[in-house]
């Protein structure tokens, strides 16, 4: 790992503005970005395609055993997320996988494997990781933690425009009770709880734009790097 290149974890509810601020933030870093809820979305289009319920405990975690999921660039310089050679970066938001993505996650086999692929992916540092236990689990030890939250009006305004985007509408309030949901169920199981680490730096983005969201991380990169500097 270059001198200086961080680990960096984001956390926090569904649409809370972790993936559009990671993403921006690790391209201007030179970072690499990983979205870790892309890659349960993705076992979750597999299974889903596979006939697998996502109940059915043994069924998925075999699919997430045997999964290769990477990012990669576009040529327009998009990052797509691929399972083998298939970009899948279209059929993962589907409402079908937004609606079984969190049972599939709450299965430990399948946050085993996902967890080895992410710290694989990570080993090199330079990393901006977004997900929902990325400070507490995957990187405990990370060199700086966010937590991102926002009021459930603006996350479900933000994630309504998303889905018109992917030619999907939805009304406003249909979007905000299927965030609380997937919240309720995220927060609430056994295995790797959202929860915010206790040294995490927490961020309402609700009166944000995307460039401030993105100049407050940033900001506190300067600073990490600033405590990393003097260790070294
Ligand atoms: O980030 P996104 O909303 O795409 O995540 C989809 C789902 O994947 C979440 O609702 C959660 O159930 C699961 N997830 C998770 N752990 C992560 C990232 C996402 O359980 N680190």
């Amino acid at each position: 790992m270059k001198q200086n290149e961080l680990v960096i974890a984001i956390d926090g509810p569904a649409a809370s503005g972790k993936s559009t601020t990671a993403k921006l933030v690790a391209s201007r870093l030179g970072y690499t970005y990983i979205d870790t809820g892309a890659m349960y979305r993705a076992v979750t289009l597999v299974a889903l395609g596979a006939g697998i319920d996502p109940s059915d405990q043994k069924g998925v975690e075999e699919v997430a055993s045997h999964l290769s999921i990477s990012f990669r660039r576009a040529d327009d310089g998009s990052l797509r997320t691929f399972v083998d050679d298939e970009d899948v970066s279209i059929a993962i938001r589907d409402p079908d996988v937004t609606a079984s993505v969190s049972m599939v996650s709450s299965w430990s086999g399948v946050r085993e494997a996902m967890f080895k692929l992410q710290r694989e992916m990570s080993r090199k540092g330079g990393v901006v990781m977004d997900g929902r236990d990325i400070g507490t689990v995957v990187f405990p030890d990370a060199d700086l933690k966010i937590f991102m939250v926002a009021d459930i009006a603006t996350r479900a305004k933000r994630r309504k425009n998303d889905l018109v985007e992917l030619g999907t509408k939805q009304s406003v309030e249909r979007v905000a009770q299927d965030l609380e949901r997937r919240d309720q169920f995220d927060s609430n199981r056994g295995v790797s709880p959202l929860r915010k680490a206790a040294d995490a730096v927490e961020i309402d983005t609700s009166g944000l734009s995307i460039e401030e969201q993105v100049e407050r991380v940033l900001e506190m990169v300067k600073k990490s790097q600033r405590v990393e500097g003097s260790r070294s």
